[in-house]
C-alpha cells in the first residue's frame, strides 16, 4: 500500500495542507504539524500512514527547494527516487496556483514563445515532465502574403538540380512527386522589399536555409552565398 502511486486527489490534498502550513509559517501564525496531519489523514488521505504522509511533505519541500522557493524548514527536503512523484507534485502545485511564472503561459506569438523557451531552458528540470496542452487553445491572425512567381521557383529549383546552392549537399529527401526537396529562399526578404526574381532567390537545403535566417554568423554566411552564386544581385 505504501508504495502505491498516489492519486492526483491525494497529492492535491497533501499539497493543500502543506501550503496551509507554509502560509501560517510565513505569516507567523503558530500551528501544529501533528494536527494538520491528523486532519489530512482523516480525509482524502485515509489509508495512508503517518510515515508516508511525513515523507510526502518532505517530497514537497524538495520540489520547492529545487525551484528555489521557500519551503517548510521542519520538513527536510527529501527526493522521492525512482518515481514520477516530483513531476506529480509540481503539477499539483501548479493546479493549486502556487507556482505562477508567465514564462509557462502558452502563447500564439512566435517571438514570445522563443523568448519564454529561452528563459525556461535555464531553469527547466528534466525530471519534471511538463503536462503540456492536451487540447491547445487556438486563435486567428491576419497575415500578409505575397504573390509568388512559379516560373522563378521552377527555374531556381531546376538550376539547383537537387543540390543545395550554398553547401553543395544533396537534397535531404525526395518528395512524393519524386522531386528532391530544397527550399527556395529570398536573399533579401520580400517583406523588406526584396524582389521575387532569380537574382534574389536561391535553392537551399533546410539546414542552410535556417542558417541563413537564424544563425549567429548569418551575415558572413549570406556574403559567401553571394560570392558563390554569380546570378545573385544585391
Ligand atoms: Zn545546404
Ligand atoms: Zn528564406
Amino acid at each position: 500500500m505504501a508504495n502505491e502511486t498516489w492519486t492526483d486527489a491525494e497529492l492535491d490534498a497533501s499539497v493543500k495542507v502543506y501550503l496551509e502550513m507554509l502560509s501560517k509559517e510565513k505569516n507567523g501564525i503558530p500551528y501544529k504539524k501533528s494536527e494538520h496531519r491528523k486532519q489530512a489523514l482523516a480525509g482524502v488521505l485515509k489509508g495512508r500512514s503517518e510515515g508516508s504522509f511525513e515523507f510526502r511533505m518532505q517530497n514537497i519541500s524538495y520540489v520547492l527547494y529545487d525551484l528555489g522557493l521557500p519551503y517548510i524548514k521542519g520538513y527536510k527536503p527529501a527526493k522521492n527516487i525512482g518515481t514520477n512523484t516530483t513531476a506529480s507534485i509540481l503539477r499539483s502545485l501548479e493546479r493549486n496556483k502556487f507556482i505562477i511564472d508567465d514564462n509557462y503561459e502558452p502563447t500564439p506569438e512566435d517571438d514570445k514563445l522563443k523568448q519564454r523557451t529561452k528563459q525556461l531552458r535555464r531553469k527547466i528540470n528534466l525530471i519534471v515532465r511538463p503536462t503540456g496542452q492536451p487540447k491547445p487553445q487556438k486563435t486567428e491572425t491576419t497575415i500578409t502574403v505575397y504573390y509568388r512567381d512559379p516560373a522563378v521557383r521552377a527555374w531556381v529549383l531546376e538550376k539547383a538540380n537537387g543540390k543545395c546552392e550554398a553547401c553543395g549537399s544533396d537534397a535531404p529527401f525526395f518528395l512524393p512527386d519524386e522531386y528532391p526537396f530544397l527550399e527556395v529562399h529570398h536573399m533579401i526578404p520580400m517583406a523588406l522589399g526584396g524582389p521575387d526574381t532569380i537574382e534574389n532567390t536561391i535553392a537551399l537545403c533546410p539546414n542552410c536555409h535556417r542558417r541563413s535566417h537564424l544563425s549567429k554568423d548569418k551575415e558572413s554566411f549570406n556574403n559567401e552565398i553571394y560570392k558563390k552564386v554569380s546570378r545573385l544581385k544585391k
